[in-house]
């Protein structure tokens, strides 16, 4: 037991909180890129032609270290899932879910009590207005219709706090505040709006996975930056990993994401302006399919389109029945 709760640990402090790294953006048209986690980049960097620059040798390496570690992430979970009864690692399609919290009594859908915290650093800058709030609420909506899940806004937390808004993930500073404004267990969803700061990057967020959630305690949540709140698909990537989504491209061509109709894909292309690459590449080869550059969960220029898949509805609500509605 000791043995695994370190691994859980350990794992926890590279891999569990995943991101989505933040390129610097255009202003006049609040667009944004998405990198990995490691590929850092402040907001202050000078922006790169289409959207993105080939990494340096430093962020290779570093993006090659944490490719290892997702891998190891997955291929933790495949282990565990073949030694377990745990249903939350059985996401095949045969397996037919109970469905009662999602049931015509609550219209199909589990209405995720959600608390958002709108952090400012003063007056002006990281201010988010309501309606913008709003708007990144039901356009994530929207994207989780296919999933059975909706959030349900109950209450907007308005800080001032020059020293939250720029504090890093799992700082004292950080954690302090989380502590003190988090609401309820872990089936409700507490939404930061923040600086996403992670191992000295700014990102555009970054989440805990559902099977993270007791280890995080207070921790448990969200953080979208500022930044991204006017984009489409943040808040619904976080959402996914909240919901115990892994990226696509995590755990490589095997084991993959642990979600059976999603594509193999080893790498990810990264969040750029413009179309999706036609063809669609396939970075797994031996694996049907090409990549799925159209899924929530991927790093994919924003002409593709965002989805997600059946498979990640069905561990999204795998992860809700058997960790969240459970706390
Ligand atoms: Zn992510």
């Amino acid at each position: 037991m000791m043995q695994i709760d370190s691994i859980i640990i350990g794992l926890l402090t590279a891999s569990a909180v995943l991101a989505h790294n933040h390129e610097k953006h255009d202003d006049s048209h609040h667009l944004h890129h998405h990198h990995h986690l490691h590929h850092r980049r402040d907001l202050s960097d000078a922006p790169h032609g289409c959207g993105f620059q080939a990494p340096d040798v430093h962020s290779i390496e570093e993006m090659a270290v944490a490719q290892q570690e997702r891998l190891s992430l997955a291929q933790y979970e495949q282990e565990r899932r073949s030694n377990s009864n745990n249903r939350l690692f059985r996401c095949n399609p045969e397996d037919d879910i109970d469905d009662e919290d999602f049931g015509p009594e609550n219209g199909g859908f589990v209405n995720i009590t959600t608390y958002i915290h709108a952090i400012q650093k003063d007056n002006e800058t990281g201010f988010l207005s309501d309606e913008i709030l709003q708007e990144n609420i039901d356009i994530t909506n929207e994207l989780l219709l296919s999933t059975g899940f909706q959030l349900n806004v109950v209450a907007t937390n308005r800080v001032v706090d020059k020293t939250w808004y720029d504090s890093e993930w799992n700082t004292v500073e950080q954690n302090n505040r989380e502590k003190k404004h988090r609401k309820g267990g872990f089936k409700t969803l507490n939404v930061y709006y923040k600086a996403a700061r992670m191992f000295g990057g700014r990102y555009c967020g970054y989440a805990n996975l559902a099977e993270n959630a007791k280890v995080m305690g207070k921790g448990d949540g969200i953080v979208v930056d500022t930044d991204c709140a006017t984009d489409k698909t943040t808040l619904a990537h976080e959402v996914g990993h909240w919901l115990n989504l892994l990226h696509t491209f995590d755990g490589g061509c095997s084991p993959g994401d642990l979600v059976d109709d999603t594509n193999a894909q080893s790498w990810y292309y990264g969040r750029t302006f413009g179309a999706c690459p036609n063809p669609l590449p396939d970075s797994c080869p031996d694996r049907p399919g090409v990549d799925p550059l159209d899924n929530i969960m991927d790093y994919a220029p924003l002409g593709c389109d965002d989805v997600f898949t059946e498979g990640q509805a069905r561990r999204m609500r795998e992860a809700w029945r058997n960790i969240r509605s459970r706390s």
